[in-house]
């Protein structure tokens, strides 16, 4: 049996440093303040929005949200961020993605400041880290790190594979693990021999979006495996990419739920206190 990688507990451990830090901004008069802004009423992007918005209360940050409603055009979404770019109380701004789809969501994305982007999508800040000077790193692969780092697994040296190459997960997620020195592969919807390269990883991250796509004989016995998917089984149930059997081959592994999920809003509360600390200077 692996051993799990129990992300719910390191993350916990992460919102309680984060709540400290926000106390002693708060105690030199500059609260942190997230503003989330979500445009329409997608259902999967409502609960997202209330997660982080009940994670900033107990963390200390103010939170802000912003619902618009789903007829909101191009120029009033450019306006609500122009406004929030220019406030001194909101450090941290976030667009809730997928937008309808009438929406340019790379127009809003470059429209908020790079020092407020705590997401780390904005081209400016995707450009820092791919020099590895940079000030915000994207929450789930930067959650990832801090789940390997937290539980002493050093990647230097040693062969990761990451399934998958969103701009959101796969791109900086094998960037983040270059800077560590690993050696990376990216695999991805048209790479050949995908299970055979699998099966040489000491790291393997899947963030394919599939249930069950990483099975037992595509793993390295002994190897890190990193679920980052988030699926619903055919049972209904929340799943990642990774297939349950892998648990008998695998020395680690993170568990869906309570892996990397729990991770990714904690690293956007760091993200803030990142961003008010650097906004104060
Ligand atoms: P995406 O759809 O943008 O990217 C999926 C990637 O998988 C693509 O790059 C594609 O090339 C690759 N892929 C698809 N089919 C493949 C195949 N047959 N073989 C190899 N590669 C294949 O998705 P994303 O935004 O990167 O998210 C990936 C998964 O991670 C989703 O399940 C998503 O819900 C989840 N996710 C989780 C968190 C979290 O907090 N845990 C955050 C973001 C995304």
């Amino acid at each position: 049996m692996a051993i799990k990688i129990d992300g719910k507990a390191i993350a916990a451990a992460v919102r309680q440093e984060v709540r400290a830090e926000a106390e002693e901004l708060t105690r030199q008069g500059m609260t942190p303040g997230l503003a989330v802004i979500v445009v329409g009423d997608d259902p999967a992007s409502r609960v997202y929005v209330n997660n982080k918005k009940k994670a900033c209360a107990e963390a200390g940050i103010r939170s802000e949200e912003f619902a618009l409603p789903a007829d909101t055009t191009q120029e009033q979404l450019l306006a609500v961020v122009e406004e929030l770019n220019a406030r001194e109380d909101i450090h941290g701004i976030l667009c809730q993605l997928p937008l309808p789809k009438h929406l340019d969501d790379k127009a809003v994305i470059a429209a908020i400041s790079p020092k407020k982007d705590v997401d780390a999508f904005h081209a400016a800040n995707v450009g820092q880290i791919l020099i590895g000077d940079y000030t915000f790193l994207p929450c789930t692969p930067a959650g990832v790190m801090e789940l390997l780092h937290r539980t002493d697994i050093a990647v230097e040296g040693k062969q990761c594979v990451v399934i998958g190459r969103s701009n959101i997960v796969g791109k900086p997620m094998a960037m983040l693990l270059l800077h560590e020195n690993a050696t990376v592969t990216i695999c991805h919807s048209r790479t050949k021999n995908l299970e055979e390269i699998c099966r040489q990883a000491d790291v393997l991250v899947a963030a394919v979006g599939r249930a069950g796509f990483v099975t037992p004989d595509m793993v390295k016995p002994g190897a890190v495996v990193v679920d980052v998917g988030i699926n619903r089984g055919a049972d209904g149930k929340l799943c990642g990419d990774v297939d349950p059997a892998v648990d008998e081959v695998a020395g680690y592994l993170t568990p869906v739920p309570g892996g990397v999920g729990p991770m990714t809003i904690a690293m956007l509360l760091k993200n803030t206190i990142t961003a008010a600390r650097s906004l104060m200077k």
